[in-house]
């Protein structure tokens, strides 16, 4: 049967299908820039994308022009074919600890959690009634970047701020990229031959977005990210923890609003914001291969604390048996890896530095006297969200 996952933003609808539960991808694409003119639909068609600039009024319209095309293409004889669809939601609040079948109690939670990810829980909406309106009959799943971090005890996910926050505002950490660090943490159980139940795990997802995660038993005992995927280290355009007395300094130096300020910490900070150069790991690696000071000043704030992180979960976790890189620069950046891991040699790691010459495939990377394994893992959350489709719409 075949499964359509999808990630809806607010000018942009990713899509997967796969063939379950064969957990094969038969295609996969994106249509960007909905609302214009000059829209684009992409599409993967054996290995090669095709794009196609049309105008595409709304989400609807994009969901219909994507099933037009599985059909024009001849991917499905009719849309009858797919079974479910799973869409990936940032935000699931207090109210989710699993993936869930959409009604409209769980469209007015998701509606409900738009106050803590305005930029992504409305959009994904506007995707569900898209593909509601579409295909009336075909369940929907959604699944949460949050849900994973659900089993996090108090003292992992409270702030230390005046309780009423908390109580009257639900002012606590929720963590993000769940999904990513389930993932990776049961596919390192796989890799290890052992059960997820018997291991400790420290999952890093360093991508444009990144955060960490102690996985104790198969369960989040604490992550990075907070109230939103502001917290934790450095990324690509964010600055990760910092004094929050920064910002009334800065106002009152430059007198931006708090708005406005919230805004560069998630926007113009980072490795963007350090380096002035880029958001993006390879334009900085290559800046400093060629003496740019700054992007290695960029590079080298991250890695501190992503070391600081792990360090900090392998004591709360009670030591760790794995540690594992994912997305983009934790899949693709073999210089990042190898510097984490030698400051890491206090624990015990040891990283085989060829086998550590990899990008993007799954590999142990650690040498077989190391204490704790480092394996390098590429996430699949679009899989995990076929899978939950099957699992939670009982097909
Ligand atoms: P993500 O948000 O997971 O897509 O990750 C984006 C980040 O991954 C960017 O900083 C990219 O520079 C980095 N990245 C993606 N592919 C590669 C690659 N082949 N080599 C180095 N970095 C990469």
């Amino acid at each position: 049967m075949k499964i359509m996952a999808v990630n809806a933003g607010s000018s942009s609808l990713k899509f997967k299908l796969f063939e379950m539960p064969e957990e094969k991808v038969i295609t996969e694409g994106n249509v960007e820039r909905i609302g214009l003119e000059d829209a684009y639909f992409t599409i993967k068609i054996n290995g090669e994308k095709e794009k196609e600039v049309l105008p595409i009024k709304d989400h609807a319209v994009a969901v219909k022009k994507l099933l037009d095309e599985l059909i024009a293409r001849k991917i499905v004889k009719s849309l009858d074919e797919i079974a479910g669809v799973g869409h990936r939601i940032v935000q699931g609040g207090w109210y989710f600890e699993d993936s869930a079948l959409v009604d409209d109690d769980v469209k007015a939670k998701i509606e409900e959690l738009c106050a803590l990810a305005p930029l992504h829980n409305g959009p994904h909406l506007i995707g569900i009634n898209a593909f509601q309106k579409v295909l009336p009959s075909v369940p929907n799943v959604v699944v949460f970047d949050t849900a994973f971090h659900q089993t996090m005890k108090e003292e992992a996910f409270m702030y230390a701020v005046p309780y009423d926050w908390y109580e009257t505002y639900k002012i606590r950490k929720y963590g993000a990229h769940g999904t990513s660090h389930k993932y990776v943490a049961n596919r390192c159980a796989e890799l290890m031959g052992k059960d997820v139940k018997d291991l400790k795990i420290i999952t890093a997802h360093i991508g444009n977005g990144a955060s960490l995660s102690a996985v104790k038993g198969g369960k989040c005992i604490d992550t990075s990210m907070g109230l939103t995927p502001l917290e934790g280290i450095p990324m690509g355009t964010r600055s990760g923890n910092l004094d929050p007395t920064v910002l009334s300094y800065i106002s009152s130096k430059l007198g931006y609003t708090l708005p406005e300020l919230i805004q560069i910490l998630n926007k113009k900070s980072g490795y963007l914001g350090v380096s002035g150069i880029s958001n993006d790991s390879r334009d900085l690696e290559e800046a400093m291969a060629n003496g740019n000071e700054r992007a290695k000043l960029a590079l080298d704030i991250q890695y501190k604390r992503i070391v600081d992180y792990i360090a900090s979960y392998y004591v709360y976790l009670g030591g760790a048996d794995a540690i594992v890189f994912t997305a983009g620069i934790g899949e693709n950046s073999p210089r990042m890896r190898e510097i984490v891991c030698e400051r890491l040699a206090v624990l015990g790691v040891k990283i085989d530095k060829e086998a550590n010459n990899v990008r993007g495939k799954e590999r142990l990377i650690s040498t077989p006297d190391s204490k704790i394994k480092v394996y390098v893992i590429p996430t699949e959350e679009e899989l995990m969200i076929a899978r939950d489709v099957l699992r939670i719409a009982k097909l």
